[in-house]
């Protein structure tokens, strides 16, 4: 008798359930783009939208088999029209990554511009929304699809002087568990990843911003953000986009309302030195 080795061959529809696009939001560069690759390199046909249209037509040049388009996660008639786009092209949507979001400043309370926390609740929660509100539809009717919501550790902690980000990244475990109860019974799953500090430039920024309001290095800040982590070590973007490409794969057909950190296991975001 043969050894099976997948869960997804259990299920006799397995393949004939509709595959459609996978869809990446805020995915021109950084994390975003590592899934999008590793998206692509499994098969999916990949529809990676970005605000920044040099970033855009840079992505664009780089992966001609991808389709990248300029959109602004803030804005729902974007979100519809890239949702529309996807559809159209492939028939579906199969996977939806909101991944687009942004750090929001380093400050305490009484010092958060109001601006930033505006901008920053805008493109972590509303962007997710209106993409959520734009797919969901046709994800029911095709009966199937995985939904991935690009959280963070700072939605697993209290996060000092991160307020903004801390409580988009919470609202984003809200939504995902709400509508793994909403989405379940049309065959839609609907995780979150929560990703560590990731190698390259964004953490590098967020390093330098935390340094500067504390008056340190950037250096010793960087190790004690690593002195947080079990592993003692940042994940990279390749970490997260294997846990993603897994969770779009009917290999996860049975996960959702799931919470699953790719971080080397963060202890804590307490900074012990004020
Ligand atoms: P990044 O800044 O490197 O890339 C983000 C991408 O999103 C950029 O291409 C940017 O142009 C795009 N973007 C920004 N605002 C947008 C908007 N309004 N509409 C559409 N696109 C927009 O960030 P990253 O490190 O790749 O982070 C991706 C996701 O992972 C974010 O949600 C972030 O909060 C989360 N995350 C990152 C880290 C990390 O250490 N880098 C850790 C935890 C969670």
């Amino acid at each position: 008798m043969a050894i099976q080795y997948s869960a997804a061959e259990d299920d006799p529809d397995a393949d004939a359930r509709p595959k459609g696009a996978a869809l990446i939001t805020g995915a021109a560069s950084g994390i975003g783009a590592a899934i999008a690759g590793k998206l692509a390199e499994d098969g999916w046909p990949v529809h990676v939208c970005d605000a920044a249209p040099d970033a855009v037509a840079e992505f664009a040049s780089a992966h001609p088999d991808i389709d990248a388009s300029v959109a602004d996660v803030r804005d729902p008639q974007a979100a519809a029209r890239v949702v529309a786009h996807a559809i159209a092209q492939h028939g579906s949507i199969g996977v939806l990554i909101n991944n687009a979001g942004v750090a929001g400043m380093t400050a305490a309370i009484e010092d958060v511009d109001d601006d930033d926390w505006r901008r920053t609740i805008d493109i972590n929660i509303n962007g997710a929304f209106y993409f959520l509100k734009a797919a969901a539809p046709a994800m029911k009717a095709a009966g199937g699809g995985a939904i991935i919501n690009i959280a963070s550790t700072a939605a697993l902690f209290g996060y000092p002087q991160r307020t903004a980000y801390a409580a988009s990244k919470w609202a984003l475990i809200g939504m995902t568990k709400t509508l793994a109860m909403e989405l379940g019974p049309f065959g839609v799953r609907v995780n979150a990843v929560c990703p560590g500090s990731v190698e390259g430039p964004r953490i590098d920024g967020v390093i330098e911003r935390d340094a500067a309001h504390r008056g340190m290095a950037p250096e010793e800040v960087r190790r004690i953000y690593e002195s947080q982590v079990s592993m003692r070590r940042f994940v990279t973007k390749n970490d997260i986009a294997d846990t993603c490409a897994f969770l779009a794969s009917d290999r996860a057909r049975m996960i959702s309302g799931q919470v699953i950190s790719v971080d080397g296991h963060t202890e804590t975001l307490t900074f012990p030195i004020k």
